[in-house]
């Protein structure tokens, strides 16, 4: 199975282990591992709720993560225009590129930006809106068992160190949580649309240090 991660083990002893109650929680704490809590958020995310996300089927089994890339504009990095995309509150005059994003609805669980700060904006208990119509290995609407991890990133340059560190770590938490069998890109389910996360992409790095 290509790029298959994990032993699909799960660790439920992991799950809901509360932040700490004081001062700066434990879960942001360097060297202590990244947590998804009861309700499928993350401690040490910062929280931007999108509406774009419905309910999984009952009973389905999230054994995928999709990655991809994303910069708005495009090439730039740094700006809060992805949160605004993501929760709908995008001004689509600013820029001749956002026309065409005016009526998307669009989502991700998370956004990786490249200081390697972490944005959450849909509880992973629910189906964000980030592949589109896509397949992998005879399964359509990868949406509907997937998680998707955006990277403030582009097809024509590197990714940060601090992004696969933190990739890492997110990777560790959500195999402690969901029985994930595969980490593909958008361009792996969607090849005749997609080619994020890109090129740059180094899945060797992110493969040797799983
Ligand atoms: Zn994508």
């Amino acid at each position: 199975m290509k790029r298959k991660v994990g032993s699909g083990q799960q660790d439920t002893e992991s799950q809901g282990q509360p932040c700490a109650d004081a001062g700066e929680p434990a879960c942001l704490m360097s060297g202590v591992p990244l947590v998804i809590d009861t309700d499928g958020w993350l401690c040490a995310a910062r929280r931007v709720p999108s509406p774009n996300f419905d309910a999984r089927a009952d009973g389905v089994c999230v054994d995928m993560v999709v990655l991809h890339n994303i910069s708005l504009p495009p090439g730039e990095f740094g700006g809060e225009d992805i949160e605004r995309l993501f929760t709908n509150t995008l001004d689509c005059t600013m820029q001749p590129f956002y026309t065409g994003l005016r009526d998307l609805r669009v989502s991700a669980h998370f956004l990786l930006r490249r200081d390697g700060e972490l944005v959450q904006f849909v509880s992973c208990h629910d189906r964000a809106w980030h592949a589109g119509v896509s397949h992998w290995q005879g399964r359509e609407r990868c949406n509907d068992f997937s998680i998707g991890i955006e990277l403030e990133g582009s097809d024509y340059v590197p990714f940060t160190d601090a992004q696969y560190l933190k990739l890492d770590a997110l990777l560790n938490a959500l195999q402690r949580s969901y029985p994930i069998q595969s980490l593909v890109g958008h361009n792996d389910i969607a090849p005749q649309r997609k080619t994020d996360p890109g090129p740059f992409f180094d899945w060797k790095r992110v493969a040797e240090s799983r």
